[in-house]
């Protein structure tokens, strides 16, 4: 009861509140406290992404980190779909934006090779009339070419409202963005819908670069999840990445299978910004 006065206090706790709907609160005004100090305590770690065909870095995406005050880390599975139903996610997106943009933009000043920046965008994001004109700006302030961010929405998010994340996304793809579906596989799309919104790249879900490996062995590939997203991607014209490659028989799979891009520990984890960097030189 104390403790829970001590931050703010913007809060009211009830007794009869569960102690999960009490740590959701905490974790909610915490995250606030942070966006309100300029992010502190909130970084961004960049996960390599390359070409199958020639093993060339073809990107990065931006993961969201948080350690609060107290040291315990948060993963951003527990906090950002608590900062979508909040509104927080606005604040909180664009922090991501700038920060990504901004680190980009140093990347380039330093002459590290890096074609393009992919960035994880909720829905209440992209449908906020805000969203695209900030995003213009911090391209703007950055001098960096729209072609050269992805933006990776959630396939299961983009399906659950169709035609606003088609018009959404259409907007952001006339100003020259790209665009990622994230977790392919998992959110039951319709071939029509899937048809319709203004796509750049799939992003198999890594469930399904799991059970890879195992087929291998049994030499069925040939079945595969994984071979029907590439093949799909492909006939709608889109390029294909695997996201979750851990095992060189997972990444020979999916050579095999045609598969443009991986992305995975098998290749690099996500890193803090001077890691990544090292990364690329290194290789
Ligand atoms: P995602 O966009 O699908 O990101 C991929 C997740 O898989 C990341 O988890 C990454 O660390 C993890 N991963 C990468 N390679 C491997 C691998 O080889 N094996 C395994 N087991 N995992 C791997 P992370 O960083 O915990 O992020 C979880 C999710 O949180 C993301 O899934 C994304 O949906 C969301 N997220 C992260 N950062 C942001 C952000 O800035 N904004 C928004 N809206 N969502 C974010
Ligand atoms: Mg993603
Ligand atoms: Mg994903
Ligand atoms: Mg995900």
């Amino acid at each position: 009861r104390a403790k829970t006065e001590q931050r703010g206090g913007y809060h009211l706790y009830r007794s009869d509140m569960s102690s999960a709907a009490r740590e959701r609160l905490l974790l909610l005004s915490d995250l606030r406290g942070a966006l309100e100090q300029q992010g502190l305590g909130l970084s961004l770690h960049y996960q390599p992404q390359l070409s199958m065909v020639d093993g060339r870095l073809t990107g990065a995406e931006a993961l969201i980190r948080w350690q609060r005050t107290d040291g315990s880390r948060i993963p951003p599975d527990r906090f950002i779909s608590l900062a979508e139903r909040s509104g927080l996610i606005i604040p909180l997106g664009n922090w991501v934006v700038d920060q990504a943009l901004a680190q980009f933009r140093r990347w380039e000043d330093q002459g590290i090779d890096l074609p393009r920046i992919a960035i994880n965008i909720s829905l209440p994001q992209l449908r906020h009339p805000a969203f695209l004109p900030f995003l213009r700006e911090c391209l703007e302030q950055y001098r960096i070419a729209p072609e050269r961010i992805e933006l990776e929405i959630t396939e299961s998010v983009a399906m659950q409202e169709v035609d606003l994340a088609r018009e959404a996304l259409a907007r952001c793809k006339n100003r020259g963005l790209c665009i990622a579906l994230d977790d392919f596989g998992t959110g039951f799309s319709s071939l029509a819908h899937l048809h319709r919104l203004p796509l750049d790249r799939l992003k198999i879900d890594r469930s399904f670069v799991r059970d890879l490996a195992t087929q291998l062995q049994q030499e069925s590939a040939g079945s595969s999840i994984a071979e029907m997203i590439v093949r799909l991607g492909h006939t709608l014209s889109l390029a294909v990445i695997a996201e979750g490659v851990e095992t060189a028989e997972q990444q020979t799979c999916l050579q095999n299978l045609g598969c443009d891009e991986a992305q995975g520990y098998l290749y690099g984890r996500p890193m803090p910004e001077g890691d990544f960097a090292a990364w690329v030189a290194q290789r």
